[in-house]
């Protein structure tokens, strides 16, 4: 068996699969899933992150969540949770730069959201002086102040899209070809009124999974007190208003390819709606800021950073707005 067998017979059995549910077979299925079976992230890997690109980018969210903590009293216990840590260097450069300040690491419980198991046991390795816990949802963490970091999580969620045709509302289904290939289809359906109201002839796009994963963590911090930090490629349309466009995408040893033709053996990915994301956060009560990468970084002191290190190529590379630092968005949350 392959996750292309299984496609083809879960598709002849009950039919066109919606995009959401190819993405998740695509992403995360125990046996075939991108995410399970390979060591996405690095040179010899698919992509890079910023984490990878210089331990300036962790170091930065460390004093991050620091000045968050001490804002809310440097209660103890607390909880510093990562949501798709990857190789787990994020952490390991934050927890590096956040032992300056007395009292940060005995007071933190660490927690991770991973879905991959091999990514689980390299972050075991190099976090291992601070004893992660492993979660699969919120609702698993303590009552306590919680502060959150995810940085190119979301797009790895699961999507739907939608558009209106003459004939009325479809999603993007996956279908079969008349010789057997997987192909792209559209089915009738009834969209999230947030998508109906859009009207939209071009196709808008929907997270289900990012809406509840970003709920839950809002309901959590609202009653915890504490902040997160989501930083992603993505967009800002107006707040309950998705913006039209298909950002579906396949990445293959640092190239773009068709997501329909190696499936669970490319990264596919969405740009993230930053206005659905904020929307939520803001019908929870809490306070959301906005702003891209290039100058979340710079305010945290990244260019006297870079100086010391000697690293004018890293600063590029995470600032330039020709580079990560304009299409990259850093979406705060607190409570
Ligand atoms: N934050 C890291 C890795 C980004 S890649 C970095 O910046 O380098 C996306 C990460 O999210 C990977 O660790 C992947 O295994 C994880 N992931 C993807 N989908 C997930 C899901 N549904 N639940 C938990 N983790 C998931």
């Amino acid at each position: 068996m392959s996750l292309q067998n299984l496609l083809t017979e879960t598709i002849k059995a009950s039919g066109p699969l919606p995009l959401s549910a190819y993405m998740a077979l695509c992403l995360t299925h125990p046996d075939y899933g991108y995410y399970t079976t390979h060591n996405p992230i690095g040179a010899e890997g698919d992509f890079i992150t910023a984490p990878e690109i210089s331990q300036m980018f962790g170091e930065l969210i460390g004093l991050w969540a620091v000045h968050e903590w001490q804002a809310r009293g440097a209660s103890k216990p607390f909880s510093l949770v990562e949501f798709g840590p990857g190789r787990g260097t994020l952490t390991a450069d934050a927890l590096h730069a956040a032992q300056l300040r007395p009292g940060f690491l005995q007071a933190m419980q660490l927690y991770m959201c991973e879905a991959s198991p091999r990514l689980q046991a390299e972050q075991r390795v190099k976090l291992a002086p601070h004893q992660p816990h492993y979660i699969t949802s919120v609702s698993e963490l303590p009552a306590q102040p919680t502060f959150i970091i995810a940085n190119e999580f979301f797009d790895a969620l699961p999507i739907d899209q939608y558009r209106l045709t003459d004939t009325g509302w479809v999603m993007r289904t996956i279908a079969l070809d008349e010789n057997e290939q997987l192909t792209f289809s559209e089915t009738s359906t009834t969209p999230p009124a947030i998508i109906a109201a859009t009207n939209s002839r071009d196709w808008v796009e929907h997270s289900a999974a990012s809406n509840t994963i970003m709920a839950d963590l809002c309901s959590h911090l609202q009653q915890y007190k504490g902040a997160a930090l989501i930083i992603d490629y993505g967009h800002l349309g107006p707040e309950g208003a998705p913006l039209a466009g298909d950002t579906l995408q396949a990445v293959r040893r640092h190239q773009y390819v068709d997501p329909l033709t190696t499936p669970g053996e490319a990264d596919l990915t969405a740009h993230v709606d930053f206005g659905a994301l904020a929307h939520i956060a803001h019908n929870h009560g809490c306070r959301v800021g906005y702003m891209t990468q290039g100058e979340f970084l710079t305010m945290l002191g990244i260019a006297e950073r870079a100086a010391q290190l000697n690293d004018q190529a890293a600063l590029a590379r995470l600032t330039a707005p020709d580079q990560m630092g304009t299409l990259f968005k850093v979406l705060l949350v607190r409570a």
